[in-house]
């Protein structure tokens, strides 16, 4: 079997790693950057900052993964406790705010615990009954932490109305919260910030998160062909175009591009425009990663920063070079010269952002966010700016009918398309999760193991399709309280030139 992978991010690494693992040599990466990581790169400026593509924190739910790393970084990598806060009504609330109202100004904390208790007590329906996101806020928080937090952090971080939303992606993303427990924690000024599976999290000592995707590259020398976009793929003669004038023939073909412009511009052959149409009305926002390198030693011991407040642009601030000590361009391992900031804004069309300006907001917003002192500004050092037209896969309310739809359709034709993008499900879109759906889709491609990650179930229908209906995966990261379903074996191998 002929295996073509697009995309050398850590969904193709994953699938190129474990094919080699599996003994199978007979497949190639095509990569349109020349380097690898894809959203989970880092970058050194040239002031000499290590900047991520957002603040990436490693934890795993996956031994597999776990073995992984420490196979590539051995001891190369840092160990930091979560110290994470949302900036709001000018003060520091520890993370998670709705766990930890107390820090609010004594009127809106009422507030929140009047909406809770309301929408709580009176219960008008099963919050798992919720139509959209919007709803669920509502039902689960009530008025005042949907007011204050919810509602204007979440349309910063999601540049969408929750409304235009799901809520199966909530689960470990949004901590759940129960009157009687806010209750305690405001009456017996009770502090809790250690929810979440990402109280304790990993870092490459040197190079920033790519690192680890870095190393898993150079083990796959030969494998990987750099600078090779994929232009068209023959979906009726399975061969792949790339933009040099090259061919690829595959039996397989494993596909982290994002799924829309898989579909709507890189098919070529028949495609119903059902199926276009509706990989087509997939929702995504953009991303201004800006980075702040200043010269002074850091003034905090915290990691990342929540901002639902309407006086700074971005939804999420991270003290990088807090996660390790070669983060600045002092790499003497003592990190006390230098800091840096990086700085999240989230764009769609929903929510436009001032390209020209959204650096300069950005350094007034830290200003108005008491980050920057009055003055501060003067010992930046270093400004780096990159937009990511890909940032976040937006869990649509029309998105998992559209996945039943396009996915198995693709895989009729031998396309598996994974990853962030190429599955589009934010609950399983970090990447231990993206890493993993390649090496799961080997699994399935070779052995016939079933997927774990994705959530898709395939059932066969009377007609002998392969229908596609969504479950809860089974891996941490995606379920509200793990209302699993068996997941039932996949037609394999998987019907060639029928309708999915
Ligand atoms: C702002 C932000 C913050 C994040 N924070 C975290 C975090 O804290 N922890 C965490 O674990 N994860 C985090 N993630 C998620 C993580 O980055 C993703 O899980 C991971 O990068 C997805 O891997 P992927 O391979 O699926 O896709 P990508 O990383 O998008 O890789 C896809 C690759 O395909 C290539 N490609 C695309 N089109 C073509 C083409 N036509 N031809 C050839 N190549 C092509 C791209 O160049 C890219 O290299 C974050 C992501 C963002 C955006």
């Amino acid at each position: 079997m002929r295996i073509v992978i697009i995309g050398a991010g850590p969904t193709g690494l994953g699938a190129a790693y474990r094919l080699r693992e599996l003994g199978h040599e007979d497949f190639v990466v095509l990569e349109k950057a020349s380097h690898a990581g894809g959203l989970a790169a880092s970058f050194v400026d040239d002031a000499g900052f290590t900047w991520d593509v957002g603040g990436h924190v490693m934890f795993s739910h996956y031994d597999y993964y776990d073995r992984l790393f420490e196979t590539m970084m051995g001891d190369a990598f840092t160990l930091n406790d979560r110290e994470s806060w949302v900036r709001i009504m000018d003060r520091w609330v520890p993370y998670p705010f709705q766990n930890n109202i107390r820090y609010l100004p004594k009127q809106a904390a009422y507030e929140c615990l009047r909406g809770l208790m309301h929408a709580q007590l009176r219960r008008e329906k099963d919050p798992r009954e919720a139509r959209h996101f919007g709803e669920f806020i509502d039902l689960v928080f009530g008025e005042g932490i949907a007011r204050h937090f919810m509602r204007p952090y979440n349309f910063k971080v999601w540049a969408y109305p929750p409304e235009m939303m799901n809520k199966t992606w909530i689960g470990e993303r949004v901590a759940v919260l129960d009157v009687d427990r806010a209750l305690r924690n405001v009456i017996l000024e009770e502090d809790d910030f250690g929810w979440g599976p990402n109280n304790r999290f990993k870092y490459p000592l040197k190079g920033g998160t790519g690192a680890f995707y870095e190393r898993i590259a150079r083990s796959l020398d030969g494998f990987i062909r750099y600078d090779t976009a994929v232009a068209s793929i023959d979906h009726e003669r399975h061969i792949v175009h790339c933009a040099d004038g090259t061919q690829e023939p595959y039996d397989a073909l494993i596909s982290a591009m994002p799924l829309d412009l898989l579909v709507t511009r890189t098919l070529t052959g028949s495609v119903p425009p059902e199926i276009a149409q509706a990989a087509g009305s997939l929702l995504h926002s953009a991303g201004h990663m800006v980075g702040v390198g200043i010269r002074r030693p850091c003034p905090s011991t915290k990691c990342w920063m929540y901002f639902p407040d309407d006086n700074c642009p971005f939804y999420r601030v991270t003290y990088l070079s807090n996660y390790s000590p070669y983060m600045t361009p002092d790499q003497s391992g003592r990190n006390d010269q230098y800091y840096s900031l990086l700085c999240e804004t989230s764009e769609s069309p929903c929510k436009p952002v001032d390209h020209e300006a959204i650096v300069e907001d950005t350094i007034r917003g830290l200003e108005a966010s008491g980050l920057l002192e009055p003055g501060e500004r003067n010992d930046i050092v270093s400004i780096w700016h990159k937009r990511v037209e890909y940032s976040y896969p937006t869990p649509s309310v029309e998105r998992d009918q559209i996945l039943s739809t396009v996915i198995p359709w693709l895989e009729a034709r031998d396309i598996y398309s994974r990853g962030r993008f190429g599955m589009w499900k934010y609950e399983v879109a970090n990447t231990d999760h993206t890493l993993m759906q390649g090496v799961e889709c080997v699994d399935r491609l070779l052995e016939g193991t079933p997927e774990q990650t994705i959530g898709i179930v395939y059932r066969t229908t009377a007609d002998g399709r392969g229908a596609a209906e969504h479950a809860r995966p089974k891996v941490a990261g995606s379920g509200e309280k793990r209302l699993q379903v068996e997941t039932r074996q996949p037609p394999t191998p998987v019907m060639r030139g029928r309708e999915g």
